[in-house]
């Protein structure tokens, strides 16, 4: 009998009614030695969904799926089974609710309340499990054995507790980490202070090192509606793949799912090379059983998100012409922040400098004035000389223009969108009904792909 790790792949009809999907799990799972030996009769299973976003698939993982595995665990003998999931930090911080409030955007959505709007709970819930929030789950302070870039986190005791834990990824591209499978999925099992520093240009090592904590006893890739582009929120495409995937080794999955979304290199994935190298397990395919499909009968070809396929330098600078960006000295995440930063200030009709980075190089004088003149990142806010006095001369004016953060993250895009509602260039009305409108689009998009669901508002 072979060593080698065993992944499956099982493809089905699409779009896969209910019952289509309790059998591809089924499948799935049963191809790679099913779960005799991993649920013991009372035993206490922990399951992590991936759950981006008040969004259904293609953004957060398909709730068929997950309750799937909440009835197969109950078969198996699980007494109880818990699903835990923290949402993005974007979520948590950024997201634009349905109604604006009078004095301007109204943002921020908990894990708890996603749940309960993609309809997870209430289908966790008929299955035999329960739900509960990262946010609301009791941690316990983990030293991470072997950690590389990450020591030390506020960790959900119920999963160290769990008998076995079940990772459920979806099959994305991301922005930051060029795909999000098993071992990106973990984050959201941080604290909000964990999942906010960690998307620094560190982020790959960090992901890998919180796969040091609690390995997965199993995990079940839902591939029936993968993304492309620029995921892992609404930014991406929907590819319609109908895979379900699982396996017992973390990486030897997200080594295969990225051949199958058209990777042929799964070493080029940052967080598959460095966790093969860390001894999570293996990536190198030729050393992977693959069972059920071949890689080859279902591949697809995703686009890759453009921090990928393009120099970044492409994406930030001389791109708009009412903004003067200064970038010297800036690692990747301040990049790729400023040019979420950028593509919030075009859309205002007025010049603005943008100065990121620990060196940048600016004329003695600016274009703009203090007040549209803004600092991006910590770096940016430490740098001396005239920049300092810049800095000093707004802050005797009263002018705050400063998004800080090691890495300046969501909640700087939140400022800056705050600051040009302030400043009278954004109207938040317009900005809720046009995020109404996108959520429409998103939810409109997956009701013909799954006519049995429904947001619950
Ligand atoms: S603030 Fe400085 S160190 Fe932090 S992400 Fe930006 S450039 Fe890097």
């Amino acid at each position: 009998m072979s060593n080698k790790p065993v992944v499956s792949i099982v493809k089905g009809k699409f779009p896969p009614d209910r019952q289509e999907i309790d059998r591809m799990v089924r499948r799935a799972i049963d191809l790679t030695g099913g779960l005799q030996g991993k649920i013991k009769k009372g035993s206490h299973v922990v399951i992590k969904p991936n759950l981006f976003a008040p969004y259904p698939p293609p953004i957060s993982v398909d709730r068929r799926v997950i309750s799937s595995m909440v009835r197969l665990a109950r078969e198996a003998g699980a007494k109880r089974v818990t699903v835990i999931e923290g949402v993005s930090m974007g979520t948590l911080m950024k997201r634009v609710r349905p109604s604006a409030t009078p004095c301007g955007m109204n943002r921020g959505f908990k894990t708890a309340e996603v749940m309960r709007l993609l309809g997870i709970k209430r289908e966790v819930e008929e299955a035999g499990g329960e739900v509960i929030g990262a946010e609301d789950a009791e941690k316990v302070e983990v030293n991470i054995k072997g950690g590389i870039a990450l020591h030390r986190v506020n960790y959900p005791k119920v999963v160290l507790d769990a008998d076995c834990f079940i990772n459920i990824p979806a099959m994305k591209t991301h922005t930051m980490t060029m795909v999000t499978l098993s071992i990106k999925n973990l984050q959201g099992l941080l604290d909000e202070r964990g999942r906010y520093y960690s998307h620094r240009d560190d982020l790959q090592q960090h992901m890998v090192d919180i796969s040091k904590i609690r390995k997965p006893d199993l995990v079940l890739l839902d591939g029936l509606l993968g993304m492309e582009g620029m995921g892992a929120g609404e930014g991406g495409t929907a590819v319609e793949m109908g895979v379900i995937m699982a396996g017992y080794d973390c990486v030897a999955l997200d080594s295969i799912a990225s051949m199958c979304m058209g990777i042929d290199n799964p070493l080029l994935v940052s967080t598959t090379r460095l966790a093969a190298h860390d001894g999570l397990g293996t990536a190198n395919p030729f050393l992977i059983e693959v069972a059920g499909e071949t890689i080859a009968s279902v591949r697809k070809k995703f686009q890759l998100p453009a921090t990928y396929t393009m120099p970044i330098d492409s994406l930030v600078t001389g791109i708009y012409p009412n903004i003067d960006i200064y970038i010297g000295g800036a690692c990747s995440a301040c990049w790729l922040m400023a040019a979420l930063a950028e593509s919030q200030l075009a859309k205002v009709p007025q010049r603005f400098s943008l100065i990121v980075g620990v060196d940048p190089k600016v004329p003695p004088k600016l274009k703009t004035d203090m007040a549209h003149t803004f600092f991006l990142g910590e770096c940016a806010l430490a740098t001396g000389g005239d920049l300092l006095e810049l800095r000093n001369a707004m802050q005797l004016a009263g002018i705050d223009r400063f998004l800080g953060g090691c890495p300046p993250y969501e909640q700087s895009l939140v400022k800056l969108e705050d600051t040009l509602i302030s400043m009278g260039y954004l109207d938040p009305q317009e900005l809720v009904a046009k995020a109404g409108k996108h959520r429409e689009e998103f939810f409109d998009y997956y009701r013909k792909y799954d006519p049995t669901w429904e947001a619950e508002m």
